[in-house]
């Protein structure tokens, strides 16, 4: 008698938990198309800044299948989905949601395409690209973020994204050219390894400036010929590059 009350026990607080956990899924994602809803009053509102005033729906589908609470700290999971960058240790950050959305948005991914970022940190900007383009390479400097994220979107099936540790300044030849390149810390000045690296006709977004203060999102274009041309797009805060450069 006292095992069938163990067993029923047992099977009433594994159906509890696992209620409990497909209750706490439906409330992320009402948290998510929330975030989304805030993501896109802000680009309406900075339309004159970005010459767009909406989000493609493939960035849009993106950032509301995402589950940003696994790319935070457990102490941050109920701030995941505001509006704003969130500590991630190491002294880094995972960037605001806007700019991610906005950033990534600027690069016009499409389903077959190769792009390189730089500045792992979580690895949500990997995954938010993941979800639209073939193959994500991405590089932290710093080794224990890069495992932690590398391992993180391993468990999360991101099977097209690529976590390497190492100095993102010199990028990532041995797969170059991409057809896009995202820089998601503060850089004096563009990387020109990063330039070569770029696909011609490819799109590139880095924030430029002052790495202790405030930057400039600068969007660069390769056209057929090889030519640069640059735009600079609002005043962005990001963490500095590092490395030996
Ligand atoms: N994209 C990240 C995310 O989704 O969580 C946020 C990136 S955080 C704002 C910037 C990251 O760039 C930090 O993790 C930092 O360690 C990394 N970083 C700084 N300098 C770097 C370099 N030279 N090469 C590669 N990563 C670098």
């Amino acid at each position: 008698m006292k095992l069938i009350h163990t067993i029923v026990a047992g099977i009433l607080l594994s159906a509890i938990v696992h209620l409990d956990a497909k209750q706490s899924d439906t409330d992320y994602a009402k948290k998510r198309k929330e975030m989304v809803e805030t993501i896109e009053k802000e680009v309406q509102r900075t339309k004159g800044l970005l010459g767009k005033d909406k989000l493609s729906p493939r960035v849009i589908e993106a950032l509301l299948s995402v589950r940003r609470h696994l790319f935070v700290p457990p102490e941050y999971r109920e701030q995941a989905y505001e509006n704003r960058p969130l500590p991630i240790g190491y002294g880094q950050t995972i960037s605001q949601p806007y700019m991610v959305a906005v950033m990534t948005d600027l690069l016009e991914p499409g389903p077959e395409d190769v792009v390189l970022e730089v500045g792992t940190g979580s690895g949500y900007q990997a995954a938010i690209l993941a979800k639209i383009v073939r193959k994500v390479y991405t590089i932290e400097i710093v080794e224990p973020l890069a495992l932690q994220a590398r391992e993180r979107l391993k468990k999360l099936g991101y099977d097209n994204v690529e976590v390497i540790v190492g100095d993102g300044y010199y990028g990532l030849p041995e797969h170059a050219p991409y057809d896009e390149i995202i820089v998601t810390a503060a850089t004096g000045q563009i990387p020109p390894p990063l330039i070569r690296q770029l696909k011609r006709g490819g799109r590139m977004v880095v924030p430029v400036g002052s790495v202790f203060g405030v930057q400039q999102l600068v969007y660069l274009t390769k056209d057929a010929n090889g030519t640069v041309q640059m735009r600079q797009i609002m005043p962005v805060r990001f963490v500095p590059l590092t490395g030996k450069r």
